[in-house]
Parts: C-alpha cells; structure tokens; sequence
C-alpha cells in the first residue's frame, strides 16, 4: 500500500498516511518514487506564501523514479516507449493548455494561467501527485524523460528543480563566452548557475554567498571566486567584484538569492550595459530602492526576470547533466537524505539552511 506525507495547511505539522492504490487512467504511468527533494519552495508552501495552493497537499515538485506501471502506450519525444523498470524524471508542471495567449501567441508557457504543478497545486484529495511518497501517479500528457545512461538517479535529484531553473536563467542571461558571471546565491540554483555559466563558456564565474562549505562547493561546481557575504559588506563586495573587472563590474549578474536587498546589488555589480536576471524572487519578499537613473538608466542595464522553466529546460538541463555529472559534482547535493517519517525534520533544516537541499527517500 503506497505511503505519503501530507501538508495538512500552512504552519501545521506534516502527517504520514497509508493510501490506496489508485487506478491508472489510460496514458497514466505509476512510479515507484526513488528521490524526490525538499528545496525553497516547500517552505514556501509550509509557511503559506504560495497562492492558490490547494491544501491538503503531498509536497514534492521534483522527483525521479522507476515505471511501475502503464497503462495503455506511453511514448518520450523521440516515439520510443516508456517501460516497466525505466528510470525517469519528469517536468513538474503539467497542463499548460497550448491555446491561450501566453502558450501560442508570447511563446511563454512558465505564463499560461491552466499550468498545474505536482506536488504544488494538486491536493492530496486527487491522488498521489507528489514526490514525498513511496508511489507518485502521473497524469495522462505529463511529460517524461528517461534519465541518460549511466547518470546516477542521485544526481538528477542533487541538481533537482534548482537544475532547471538555474538552465533557464543562465540561457535567459544570453552568457558569453569570456563573460565574467557573478551569481548571487549558492543554494541550489545559485550552484547550478555557477555550473551552466562555466559550461556555456564564461571566462571568470564568481560567487557571492554564503556559507563556508556551500562556497567550497561552489568552487567545486566551478567559480574561480567566492565571495562570502558573512565576511564582507555590501561596499566590499562591490570593490572586490570591481577589482576582477577592470574597474567595470560583471557583463553578467544573476540573482539567486530570495533576498529583495541583493537586486539593488546586482545593479551596482552589473558593467555598464550588462544583463542582470532575476531568478531568486520566487515569492514576495518585499520592496527595494534603486535609482532609476544611476542604476539603470544612465548604465543601460538589460535586467531580465526569470519564472519556472519549461520542457525545453528540462530536456536540456538532463542532457547537460548525462553529459558532465562525472566533472560537476551535483551529486554531492544529494548527500543529506531523509525517510518519509522524518520529513518534518527535513523541511525543518532546510528552513533553517542547515543543509542547502534535503533529498526525501521514500522506500523503506
Ligand atoms: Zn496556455
Ligand atoms: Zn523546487
């Protein structure tokens, strides 16, 4: 009998349950769940900041697992059938209609207003559409991919939806090669940024976070500089940056930190007309004050926002990970594990950044 962790609402504790098998409509698949992951998002959701979420939830945006079962033919993007025992990841959002002016006319699916996400706005009432389960049922036109030969299921979960995300940034940043990248940030996005910005050929990548270990880490996942934020102030760090740039500043800011404050810092960080992305602010933090002229203005400064990902980042995001998870150490994201009855204790540190991501384990 397939067991789940259910968010009753905001702020309550977590509960686990036993639920019942469900049966596959035709074109659905069942997983066997391997990894899913607690990233910013469920303490989002667990502090209530999301809108329209429909609570009782399973939590669980981004998982891999193995087909248990499907019913009737389900094909990936190159015709080939999905089998029993395959290993596959799939896009978390689901439904985006095709039809409405974000999907066909803007070309921006992140903005169509029918997309759904599993373990975000499915309630526990409509089956098990989270990762936090030992079984995650998928709706028929959800869509799958079979993670590339060889790439270790953990992987896939220690780059987890920070990979996507951090795809769609670096690509929406139009990186350079020989650019100089600073990334603000090194949670998950933050390091899967500095990851993709060396990948796509940036000449200096440097990392502004905190603390210690993560920026060790991110100087595993390539940042030729650390700056940590703990140990230097706002003007400091600027000097610092500058003082890798010739006095300009980055041709590339990306933020990805929550944090309102470090917009008003990309802009000073950012050369004269360079390109900042906004990627961190994925709930309302609050206002800033910048200066319209100084900062944007006179410096002709692209600034960019950056909202979910779509297929097109995920497809690519896996197939950048089968291709240098040997080199880039995602794996190591994955090293804190956690049981399904110890998921309050997971959310728990990740609320309070003692690990920068918690992989849920749900087999026994
Ligand atoms: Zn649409
Ligand atoms: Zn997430």
């Amino acid at each position: 009998m397939p067991t789940a962790v259910i968010m009753p609402a905001p702020h309550q504790p977590l509960e686990t349950r036993a639920c019942e098998m469900p049966a596959l409509p035709p074109g659905g698949v069942l997983l066997e769940t391997l990894f899913s992951e607690v990233c910013g998002t469920d303490v989002h959701l667990w502090h209530g900041r999301l809108a329209g979420v429909p609570y009782p939830i399973i939590p669980g945006h981004v998982s891999v697992g193995r087909i248990a079962a499907v019913c009737g033919t389900v094909k990936d993007i190159e015709g080939q059938p999905f089998r029993e025992g395959d290993t596959v990841a799939f896009l978390d959002v689901h439904g985006s209609c095709g039809r409405c002016f974000y999907c066909t006319v803007a070309k921006a699916t992140t903005r169509c207003p029918e997309r759904r996400v599993y373990g975000i706005t499915f309630s526990a009432g409509e089956g098990l559409h989270g990762g936090w389960a030992t079984h995650i049922t998928l709706k028929p036109g959800t869509r799958l991919l079979r993670l590339p030969a060889g790439l270790d299921p953990a992987a896939y979960i220690g780059g987890g939806c920070g990979l996507n995300t951090a795809f769609h940034a670096v690509e929406r940043a139009a990186v350079a090669m020989a650019d100089t990248v600073a990334v603000q940030g090194a949670g998950p996005v933050g390091l899967s940024c500095v990851a993709f910005a060396r990948l796509r050929g940036a000449g200096t990548v440097i990392c502004l976070g905190a603390p210690a270990d993560r920026l060790e880490l991110a100087r595993e996942m390539g940042a030729d500089v650390t700056i940590d934020i703990t140990q230097r102030g706002v003007d400091e760090r600027l000097r610092e940056v500058r003082a890798l740039t010739h006095g300009r500043g980055a041709d590339v800011v990306i933020e990805a930190t929550g944090q309102p404050g470090a917009v008003a810092e990309a802009l000073h960080l950012v050369r004269d007309q360079g390109t900042v992305v906004i990627v961190g602010q994925y709930t309302d933090a609050g206002e800033i004050t910048v200066n319209p002229h100084l900062d944007i203005n006179k410096k002709h400064v692209d600034i960019r926002g950056c909202w979910g990902s779509d297929f097109s980042h995920f497809y690519k995001a896996i197939a950048m990970l089968g291709r240098h998870h040997r080199q880039i150490p995602w794996r190591r994201l994955a090293e804190r594990q956690y049981g399904l009855a110890d998921a309050q204790r997971a959310l728990e540190d990740v609320a309070a950044l003692r690990v920068p991501k918690a992989v849920i384990v749900p087999a026994p």
